[in-house]
């Protein structure tokens, strides 16, 4: 185990907990990372006391799942979850258990947990309770089911995404039996909400190893949303070098998928996927921008950014230089250090001062556009006097 110790906060929390007699112990993903040596994102506790004796013990909590049996315990302005030892029945919709057990039975909560890495529970005096070998598993970086993964996933289909999400992320293995199992259980992640696949298709997207997204796509876990599986993740590798934002790195998957007939287009797929509109647009002005020539003057960029806005610009050139190379990027930050002008609101004159020349109406908005057009060729006029007399004579002739 790493030097990494649960907070002071956590620490009470567990030994209050043991003071009244409950069991008490650290687990899931807190216990892995502690074991890995990465700093835990959050702690996660777990008791045989039931959700209303936890209540009692804190009465600053709250019922955040009381039908999981888990209670969220305010300590110094910080939450944690304290979650009752419970035990799973059958899963008739293949993502959710029909009912939960509050059990006295640390190893009865450990076997419901999907890998062996994330089924270790440390108790308050450091000792380690590990009925899976996810110990073993950690150190030989290999993602294995608790028990039969065959019926693991029958009973929860969204495991077969964590599976691949944990091995991009911790750059561990899928252990054969568990992979094969992927394999042939993947028809089940149809019937997943599109929600769960786009979370974690975007979590593994922003690991480093985005690439893996194709082990979804290889193991038919998204065919319902594609038109066919790509044959090779060539392309996907290069998605590493994109910055680790879920815009550029959508935008990029978009293009490899639609270049390989995989999808028809950015707004199909990510609709189906229920991305947020901002995602959809962004995506498919790439796509169209990515089909085109790069701009190759400074004002084909400034035309493009103020056709564009500069997020979509932005995002295509850092896909067009991640996938294809090239230097779009650092062209496009060179137009925008210059500070030109490509946009309304950086023209020197504003449609109330056309208002006051007499402008009105849609000859106001067609005079603005004309002025912008002019000071993106000629920036060195973006000037109130020398835009105002241009504005007036235009206006005459
Ligand atoms: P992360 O660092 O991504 O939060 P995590 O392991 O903490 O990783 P959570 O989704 O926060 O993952 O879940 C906490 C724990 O609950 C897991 O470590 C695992 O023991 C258990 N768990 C979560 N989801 C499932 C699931 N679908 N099936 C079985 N056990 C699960
Ligand atoms: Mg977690």
């Amino acid at each position: 185990m790493s030097r990494i110790t649960p907070p002071k906060y956590v620490k009470h929390i567990m030994i209050t907990l043991q003071a009244r007699g409950h069991a008490v112990c650290l687990v899931g993903g807190c216990v892995r990372d502690m074991i890995l040596g990465v700093q835990p994102q959050d702690w996660d506790i777990c008791t045989s006391a039931l959700p209303e004796q936890v209540m009692d013990i804190f009465p600053q909590s709250r019922p955040t799942g009381l039908q999981h049996g888990t209670v969220t315990v305010i300590e110094n302005a910080k939450s944690v979850e304290v979650t009752t030892f419970r035990s799973e029945s059958s899963y008739t919709d293949h993502r959710h258990p029909d009912s939960v057990s509050f059990v006295g039975d640390l190893t009865a909560d450990l076997s419901r947990r999907d890998f062996t890495m994330n089924a270790i529970a440390v108790h308050t005096d450091g000792l380690v309770s590990d009925p899976f070998g996810g110990m073993d598993d950690i150190k030989n970086k290999l993602i294995r089911c608790v028990g039969d993964p065959e019926k693991r996933f029958e009973e929860d289909a969204l495991r077969m995404f964590r599976a691949i999400r944990f091995s991009a992320r911790l750059d561990f293995a899928i252990e054969p039996a568990t992979r094969a199992a992927i394999i042939r259980k993947a028809p089940l992640a149809a019937a997943l909400a599109a929600e769960r696949v786009r979370d974690e298709t975007e979590k593994i997207l922003l690991t480093k190893r985005p690439e893996l997204v194709f082990d979804l796509i290889r193991a038919g876990l998204l065919d319902r949303y594609l038109l066919c599986r790509l044959s090779d993740d060539a392309l996907l590798r290069r998605i590493s070098a994109l910055p680790r934002k879920a815009l550029p790195r959508w935008a990029a998957l978009c293009r490899i998928l639609q270049q390989s007939g995989c999808i028809s287009s950015p707004t199909d797929f990510l609709l189906s996927l229920r991305l947020d509109s901002r995602t959809i647009r962004c995506c498919a002005d790439c796509a169209v921008l990515l089909e085109q020539a790069p701009p190759g003057s400074s004002v084909e960029w400034k035309r493009l950014l103020s056709r564009k806005g500069v997020d979509t610009v932005t995002c295509a050139a850092q896909c067009r230089d991640a996938l294809y190379g090239g230097e779009s990027q650092k062209a496009l930050k060179a137009v925008l250090k210059s500070g030109e002008c490509f946009s309304m609101k950086h023209l020197a004159v504003t449609g109330d001062d056309l208002l006051a020349l007499g402008i009105h109406g849609r000859q106001l908005g067609e005079m603005l556009r004309f002025l912008l057009d002019y000071v993106m060729e000629y920036p060195e006029n973006n000037k109130r006097e020398l835009l105002l007399s241009l504005a007036k004579y235009s206006e005459e002739s």
